[in-house]
């Protein structure tokens, strides 16, 4: 089927006409979402899917203050930095036009079941050893788990997906979703990859996304949604969820867009925001539906305001699970 699904309305120029770098770049994407790049992997084995290394020890990053006044992104931690537009009103509300959710407490959603896998964990960087130590992923071992990368301002990825998370399971919680989460910092470390993908598939997910943000370089800015090759060696079968996957990760970057108003990755993708990868554990080993989204490049000073802003990040969780909802409801009408 044609890449816009039935839930998804191309961005409409709702935002003031002070911002007209976003409106043009949201009205760019429709077109250059209709393509498809099949990306092969990066170097590096990290199973993270993030480019680029793994992040300096928070620790030993700079204090947020050391940046000054005029330092970019620095005063962009919380709600209402120079990036977000409407901080107060995306956090509590949701727009009128959102096509793919369900009104609020109307139990669309019930009886499916979303896994959503924080990618990494706080904890990782305490515990070099156990996540180093290799795991089975079917076509290839690999680390259990990574420490993820963080902004140059010292906010890490672990912290930024798990929060995220949170803002995802109340959203589709409330369309009647049951919601599980691979971990919520109440473990020392990991899970490992294999067993991020074995929880989801236990659970019999009809959905699972694993969260992340990118460490690559300056410049390079923009969401991925990073969906499953066709694999089949050792313990590794992708062929069943190929389909499905790249549904749910087309109908979340397609929300993505539409919610927060930013172009996908300039970096990867060809502009498709959409990258197939046949080198992660985490999908490999996975038997139900399942993308990761990269939602930006925390090593960026411009997206690193985004991520680093409470209201942005609500944007970005309405969008995935918007995204999620698309998938969801289409998926039982087909069935
Ligand atoms: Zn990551």
């Amino acid at each position: 089927m044609s890449y816009t699904g039935p839930d998804f309305d191309p961005p409409r120029p709702r935002r003031s006409p002070r911002r007209p770098l976003i409106v043009a770049a949201a009205a760019l994407v429709p077109g250059a979402l209709l393509g498809w790049a099949v990306y092969a992997a990066v170097g590096g084995s990290d199973d993270d899917g993030d480019n680029g290394s793994a992040a300096p020890r928070p620790s030993a990053a700079a204090p947020a203050s050391s940046g000054g006044p005029s330092s970019p992104g620095a005063s962009a931690s919380e709600p209402g930095g120079p990036d977000d537009g409407t901080p107060s009103a995306s956090a509590t509300s949701s727009s009128p036009s959102a096509p793919a959710s369900a009104p609020a407490g109307s139990g669309a959603l019930k009886g499916k079941v979303v896994v959503i896998d924080p990618g990494h964990n706080p904890g990782n960087f305490q515990h070099a050893a156990e996540i180093n130590r290799q795991v089975d992923i079917g076509t290839n071992r690999k680390e259990c788990d990574t420490t993820g990368t963080a902004t140059n301002d010292g906010y890490p990825e672990a912290k930024f997906t798990l929060d995220l998370a949170h803002r995802m399971r109340a959203l589709l919680e409330e369309q009647g979703a049951t919601v599980k989460l691979t971990q919520d910092a109440d473990r020392p470390f990991g899970p490992c990859i294999d067993e991020r993908a074995r929880i989801g598939n236990e659970a019999k997910a009809d959905a699972v996304v694993s969260l992340h943000a990118d460490g690559a370089g300056a410049g390079q800015r923009g969401f991925h949604v990073i969906l499953p090759g066709a694999v089949n060696a050792g313990g590794a079968d992708t062929r069943a969820i190929v389909g499905p996957s790249r549904e749910l990760g087309e109908r979340i970057a397609g929300n993505f867009v539409r919610v927060t108003g930013n172009a996908p990755s300039n970096y990867v993708g060809g502009g498709t925001g959409l990258v197939t990868r046949k080198d992660l554990g985490g999908l490999n080993l996975s038997t139900v539906p399942k993308v990761f989204v990269e939602c930006g490049n925390m090593r960026d000073s411009k997206d690193a305001a985004l991520l680093t802003s409470g209201a942005w990040r609500q944007k970005a969780a309405r969008g995935i699970s918007d995204g999620i909802v698309s998938f969801l409801r289409g998926q039982r009408s087909a069935r």
